[in-house]
């Protein structure tokens, strides 16, 4: 491709579709832009699904990212309702299959597909899992008349989602199969501190416990764990996480066992004039090496501005510090940097760590002596002023230089 693309066609209408096309346009794209979406809404954002929306604070209106106005507005034709199904790459021209039959030729194919849900062997249909607006619509209607809560999974989906039905007064047990709650986002140091937000906040919390298989509950829902002991709840949200759905790419020949694989600017690698980002699209990483998905709200956004710039073969944004939080139990933990990098943890600010407050702790992740991530627990202004430091891969020097002064 040399030049502007006359069409751009970009998969998945949620976050990431959405500010590409916005970030597209504002770069100047004069070409034709199609958002192509499987859900039969126009974008909304995830973020409050297992907050405001549950907690019932907002409605479903307020989730909404644009407005058909805002497309208008943009040039950009949607088909909602109706997922691609196939994509034939071609010399120049690729041509996308949408699940009503219809075929849309492109020059520049950018795939932003998201995840769905992961869900147990054997779940049964009533069990919640939260991916979708419609998802969330579901779990609070059913709790609005439920007493009690099992949710299976103490990621942050999870966390999330027990700090909402507290607030509803619900009676919630956690479930968590790993020895350490939110170990994936947090490590093995900082995740009992999200633990320790879960039982504070008066969530039952069981963990190392796996559920082995889903019993009879005259109303709600069983569960039996590996140890033998019976659960049961009046509804039921399982958290485990959540996968690429890719396998309408399966005649393309890509290897999608791990997301997307893409160069770092979001070239899909091994095929010309396709980009991939967001929560589906593994990114190689310049500054640590390896490919990484990122499934942060932030890091779709920065990924569209990378991505539509390189459509039209302008420079590239300055590189973005990866970043994602989590509101739980009235406290926003915060991310940034990559922790799962991180050897050791070196405590900066609060005394979370020794079993002090949770609320006030910070501590960053170094990789040698040089800072890969800092996290903190309600803590937004000491966290803001890491980043450069995470940012530049300073030396852990620098990160108890900058606490002392701070403290
Ligand atoms: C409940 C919840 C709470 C969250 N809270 C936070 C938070 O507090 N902080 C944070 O940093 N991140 C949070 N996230 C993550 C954040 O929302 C995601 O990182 C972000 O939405 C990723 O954007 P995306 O465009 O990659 O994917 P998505 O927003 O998931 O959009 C993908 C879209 O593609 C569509 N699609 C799928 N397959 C096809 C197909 N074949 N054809 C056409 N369309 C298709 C899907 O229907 C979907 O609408 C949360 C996510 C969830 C689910």
């Amino acid at each position: 491709m040399t030049g502007q693309p006359e069409h751009v066609v970009i998969v998945g209408a949620g976050l990431g579709g959405l500010r590409t096309a916005q970030q597209l346009r504002s770069a100047g794209l004069q070409g034709r832009v199609s958002i192509v979406g499987a859900e039969p809404r126009l974008p909304y954002d995830r973020p409050p699904l297992s907050k405001q929306l549950l907690t019932g604070e907002w409605d479903a209106e307020r989730t909404g990212l644009a407005g058909q106005d805002a497309f208008d507005e943009l040039g950009v034709r949607a088909h909602l309702g109706n997922p691609a199904v196939a994509l034939r790459p071609g010399d120049r021209t690729h041509e996308l299959e949408l699940a009503d039959g219809a075929a849309l030729h492109a020059d520049a194919v950018v795939i932003a597909t998201g995840l769905v849900a992961r869900e147990l062997p054997d779940q049964p249909a009533h069990v919640h899992t939260l991916r979708t607006l419609d998802d969330a619509l579901a779990l609070r209607a059913a709790l609005e008349t439920a007493d009690s809560l099992l949710v299976v999974g103490a990621g942050f989906i999870g966390a999330e989602v027990a700090s909402s039905a507290r607030t509803r007064g619900v009676a919630v047990t956690v479930v968590e199969a790993l020895d350490v709650p939110a170990v994936h986002a947090l490590g093995p140091q900082l995740g009992p501190l999200a633990g320790r937000l879960l039982t504070e906040g008066g969530v039952e919390l069981h963990t190392g416990a796996k559920i082995t298989r889903f019993g009879d509950a005259p109303h709600g829902v069983a569960v039996e764990l590996a140890d033998g002991r019976q659960l049961a709840a009046d509804v039921a949200l399982v958290g485990i996480g959540a996968v690429p759905r890719l396998d309408w790419l399966a005649g393309t020949g890509l290897d999608t066992s791990a997301g997307i694989a893409c160069g770092p600017t979001g070239r899909v690698h091994g095929m010309d004039g396709v980009w991939a980002l967001g929560d589906v699209a593994a990114w190689h990483d310049p500054a640590h090496g390896g490919r990484h998905r990122h499934e942060h709200w932030t890091s779709a956004g920065d990924q569209a501005a990378v991505v539509a710039r390189d459509v039209l073969a302008a420079p590239p944004p300055p590189p973005a510090v990866p970043y994602c939080w989590s509101d739980q139990f009235g406290l926003k933990i915060q991310i940034l940097g990559r922790p799962e990098l991180g050897e050791e943890v070196v405590p900066l600010h609060g005394t979370g760590l020794d079993g002090g407050p949770v609320r006030g702790t910070v501590a960053a992740y170094v990789a040698g002596d040089r800072v890969v991530a800092v996290a903190g627990f309600g803590a937004a202004r000491l966290v803001a002023r890491y980043r450069p430091l995470v940012a530049a891969g300073a030396p852990v020097s620098e990160a108890r230089a900058t606490a002392a002064a701070l403290s």
